[in-house]
């Protein structure tokens, strides 16, 4: 039994080979796909990818192509709407064609073998727990048809508002780059005295981001935050006031969706679930993955889930701590992955022929981190650093040294070559 069809649920549709002769369900209570599919990766990266490519209309004109693009903000939110429904169409005809029943409804733990779900009762031999997360509300800004969450803001969004993000973490940068074109984002407001709080990212990279936004037009309120929004007006408590702001979108970070366990498995004091090192809980036949053990990241729920099945089903035993790499599909992207070491190597990307060829912009760098020769970590800034990340994950993930690597020319990573000694 699985609790939750969100990334975790949708990774257990690839392992329908481990799944053979077993009977298998997920109970659902809202979208299939959860929060990636609906109201997270795939619609803000359908943004993101609309954006860009308007972004790099003027480019074409160097090899001598010459377009004129309109770009239409209902045209983007339909075609997205549509895009995401389709998916999430091909998620439940893969389920079923698989055998694996979807159960609509809200599951509560009754205790370690029974759940029930619309007044029904259905007992289980093994649990995974993929219930999620779902976004903070604060006190004085309660969700509403103004005040919107990551899970209200795709549909509810207009090309004629004027929004104020409340949080600069990752969530409030891509929504500022993604909304770029149609000036959208007034300001982005954050308690904290940096953007990027939760992240300890060097300051040249913040550096980098700030920057950008400020050319969007965006201001950037720090340490302070919303104090009253009515009347289209919001005040902050800096004494700062914006008006005609028609909506305020609340980005503040996300709470894991632990309260239907009954406490029958335990939370740790951050009031995620508690697992150990192979994701069981408390309860050993009781699993527990992606957001809900406070991973955050869809990969990480992917990968947590795959490993889950395999130990379910004694392919493996034990797990490898791994570095999942967090990405902000900013202009350029920032991707990172390890830890941040004192022996640090950095190359430019402005001396790639390619750089040319990608608008790859001047401010573009990698950091490669270093401890007796093997890779720690690793740091990029690249208009396709989500791509770029790939190469180093398996060198700090299986903690390989860093030699005379190559990489063929002409290409991106042909730059890596220059943390080569
Ligand atoms: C705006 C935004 C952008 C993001 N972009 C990225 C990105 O680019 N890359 C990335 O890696 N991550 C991204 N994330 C994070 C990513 O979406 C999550 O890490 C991922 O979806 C977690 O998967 P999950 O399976 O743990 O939970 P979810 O996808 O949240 O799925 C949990 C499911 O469980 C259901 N559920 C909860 N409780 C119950 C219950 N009691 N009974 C029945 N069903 C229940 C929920 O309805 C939900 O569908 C983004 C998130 C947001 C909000």
């Amino acid at each position: 039994m699985v609790v939750g069809f969100g990334s975790c649920g949708i990774e257990l549709l690839n392992h329908a080979n481990l799944l053979k002769n077993k009977k298998v369900a997920i109970i659902e209570e809202k979208n299939e796909g959860g929060t990636c599919l609906n109201t997270g990766c795939i619609p803000s990266k359908y943004w993101l990818r609309a954006s860009h490519l308007y972004k790099s209309l003027p480019s074409y004109k160097k090899f001598g192509i010459n377009v004129e693009g309109k770009i239409s903000f209902e045209e983007i939110k339909s075609n997205m709407l549509k895009f995401v429904a389709n998916i999430r169409q091909n998620l439940i005809h893969k389920a079923q064609s698989l055998g694996i029943e979807i159960i609509k409804g809200g599951a509560l733990l009754l205790n370690e073998h029974t759940l029930q779900v619309n007044d029904k009762t259905i007992t289980f031999e093994k649990l995974i727990i993929a219930s999620g997360s779902r976004p903070i509300e604060l006190p004085h800004l309660k969700f509403n048809e103004k005040i919107l969450s990551t899970d209200t803001f795709w549909k509810s969004i207009n090309q004629n508002d004027k929004i104020i993000i409340v949080g600069a973490g990752i969530i409030g940068i891509e929504v500022s780059f993604m909304l770029q074109p149609f000036k959208i984002v007034k300001s982005m407001v954050d308690l904290a005295p940096d953007i990027l709080s939760t992240f300890h990212l060097p300051e040249e990279v913040k550096h980098i981001l700030k920057q950008k936004i400020k050319e969007m037009g965006i201001k950037i309120e720090l340490a302070t935050s919303v104090k009253s929004f009515a009347n289209d007006k919001v005040e902050l408590t800096n004494g700062q006031i914006y008006d005609n702001i028609s909506k305020v979108l609340v980005a503040v970070g996300r709470k894991p969706n632990t309260s239907w366990l009954n406490n029958i498995v335990k939370l740790n004091d951050k009031g995620y679930v508690e697992t150990n090192e192979l994701y069981q809980t408390s309860s050993k036949h009781i699993y527990a993955c992606g957001d809900v053990v406070g991973s955050n990241l869809a990969h990480a729920a992917m990968y947590q889930m795959q490993f889950i099945l395999k130990h379910m089903f004694s392919l493996q035993t034990s797990a490898l701590p791994l570095c999942y790499p967090p990405i902000i599909y900013s202009d350029p992207q920032i991707a990172w992955c390890g830890t941040f070491t004192s022996e640090v190597r950095t190359i430019k990307f402005s001396h790639n022929p390619t750089s040319y060829l990608y608008n790859v912009g001047e401010e573009c760098f990698a950091n490669l981190y270093l401890e007796e020769g093997k890779v720690k970590g690793i740091l990029i800034v690249h208009p396709y650093a989500s791509e770029l990340i790939h190469i180093f994950l398996p060198f700090i993930n299986k903690q390989l040294k860093w030699e005379n690597e190559y990489f063929a020319h002409p290409s991106m990573s042909f730059s890596f070559r220059g943390f080569n000694r």
